[in-house]
Formats: C-alpha cells, sequence, structure tokens
C-alpha cells in the first residue's frame, strides 16, 4: 500500500505505475491521478507549447539519416499492418484521450521480456553515466528493505546521499582507494539501529567499513 501524492488515498501498489527509480518501485501519484494530470497538462499546452512541441518533432526528423528514416516508415508500415483491426479504437482513443492502460502495462511487460538484453545494456549505460543516482538508488532501496527509511526529509536525504557519493569519487581520485557511502548508526546495528536520513550519512575509505560491520563505534564516527 502506498498514498497516493495527489489525491491522498491508500492505494495497493498495483494501482501505480512502476518507476524503478520511484519510493517502492512506483510513481508518486496513482495511475488515476497520474493519467488525469497528464491528460489535463496536454490540454491545457499553450498555443506556444504546441508549436514548440511539433516543432521539436520535426527538427527530431530532420536530423534523423536516411537510413534511420527508412526504417522508420518500415517499422510503421509493419505496425499498421499487424494492427490494422485496431487502428480505429487506436484513434478513437487518442482523440478522447483513454488510454487501456491495462494493455500498456502488458504490451511494456511482454515488450521488456523479448527485449532483456536491450534493457540491461540502456541500464547499463544509464549506471555508467550516473555512479552517484546508482548509489542513491541502491541506498534508498536498502534501507526501504530494512524497513530503516526515515520518512522526514526524504528529498534532503536523496540530496546528501548524492552529494555523498560524489564525494566519494573526489577522494577516490586525490587520496586513493575506494570510498563509501556509510551510516554513523548502522541500519541495522546490534544495540541500536540507525535510519537512512540525511544527518545519519557519513564517507569512510570502503577498508574501514567493511572492517566496521554493523558496529556502532563513535572513534570512526
Ligand atoms: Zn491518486
Amino acid at each position: 500500500m502506498k498514498a497516493c501524492a495527489c489525491c491522498n488515498t491508500e492505494k495497493p501498489l498495483e494501482l501505480f505505475y512502476k518507476e524503478p527509480r520511484g519510493l517502492m518501485g512506483v510513481k508518486r501519484l496513482c495511475i488515476e491521478c497520474f493519467n488525469k494530470q497528464r491528460r489535463e497538462a496536454t490540454r491545457l499546452r499553450s498555443p506556444e507549447q504546441k508549436t514548440q512541441a511539433s516543432a521539436k518533432s520535426a527538427a527530431r526528423r530532420a536530423a534523423m539519416s536516411s537510413e534511420a528514416l527508412a526504417a522508420r516508415r518500415l517499422y510503421l508500415d509493419n505496425w499498421r499492418r499487424k494492427n490494422s483491426a485496431n487502428v480505429e479504437t487506436y484513434r478513437r482513443r487518442a482523440k478522447n484521450g483513454l488510454y487501456n492502460t491495462k494493455d500498456r502495462t502488458e504490451y511494456t511487460k511482454a515488450w521488456v521480456q523479448q527485449n532483456r538484453e536491450k534493457v540491461l545494456a540502456r541500464s547499463r549505460h544509464w549506471q555508467k553515466r550516473n555512479p552517484d543516482k546508482v548509489v542513491l538508488y541502491v541506498q534508498l532501496r536498502d534501507a526501504q528493505k530494512r524497513r530503516a527509511l526515515a520518512q522526514w526529509d526524504i528529498e534532503l536525504t536523496k540530496l546528501v546521499t548524492l552529494e555523498a557519493a560524489a564525494l566519494c569519487r573526489l577522494r577516490a581520485k586525490a587520496l586513493g582507494g575506494k570510498w563509501h557511502v556509510d551510516h554513523v548508526v548502522p541500519l541495522r546495528g546490534k544495540i541500536v539501529s540507525g535510519l537512512h536520513v540525511w544527518n545519519n550519512l557519513q564517507v569512510l575509505p570502503a577498508k574501514v567499513n567493511i572492517s566496521k560491520g554493523n558496529k556502532f563505534c563513535e572513534a570512526i564516527a
């Protein structure tokens, strides 16, 4: 269960769109609210925004190589042939702003399953470019799993984790060795258990962090 950030109703996780980077792996808004906001945003676009959007897609098309364009045309032709029976439905849905979210979720799931390699490669590529965010999300997920994620100041905790991860890289470069983002009071200590919260974070050499285990030891902190 999770409370939707818009309608404030507690709903089961299936009623939220998946978001690997989100808390509990889902978006902040429930599907209903999310779609409502999306439709509103599209409807309320100013004429300039509409022109901007179409200019953007025109620019994207113009930047495509002839092979890419040909591949796109082929893909679209194939798609139309395969989905000819449904095209009318799709058109009506697009016009009314209605989407069968269940179908879409199923479709995405199937696509991910069939394109596992592609998804993994994309994710690896993203991880390489965003090392600090990787630390951030691993920490968040881990804290969530251990039920040690402080519910207050979450945005600040995220920011401090990102900064700490950047500091780890900086120190590794300047001083050598590996550095970890660590908790002053460990999340699962023998005597006390700490929380994943901004003022319980520190940057430690990996060696110290590993030898420290889950001991709470003020000499190190
Ligand atoms: Zn909602």
